[in-house]
């Protein structure tokens, strides 16, 4: 999927269409005490033990894209819902 880096849009800010600037938003620490951490410390055993539980492991196929659309007018930044694609470019 490919998305042009600037276009023009709406800001709710300004309240009127602006050009806005698209960046990813990073990904932050991720938590050690999330329902599935926990999960998966149980699950770990000996050997073969634990490769074949109901505990997901390893990449899923679509990854999650959140954007951040900064205004370059009053250069505050808004989100929107993210969404999932395989593949994510900037357009030029
Ligand atoms: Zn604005």
């Amino acid at each position: 999927m490919k998305i042009p880096k600037r276009f023009r849009t709406h800001c709710p800010f300004c309240k009127k269409h602006t050009e806005h600037i698209a960046e990813r938003v990073k990904k932050g620490r991720a938590s050690t005490l999330t329902r599935i951490t926990r999960q998966k410390k149980r699950q770990q055993g000996i050997g073969n033990s634990g490769k074949f539980s109901k505990v997901p492991a390893g990449e899923k196929p679509t990854k999650r894209i959140a954007l951040k659309y900064r205004c370059s007018e009053c250069n505050k930044s808004h989100q929107r819902p993210c969404f999932r694609a395989k593949k994510f470019e900037f357009k030029e």
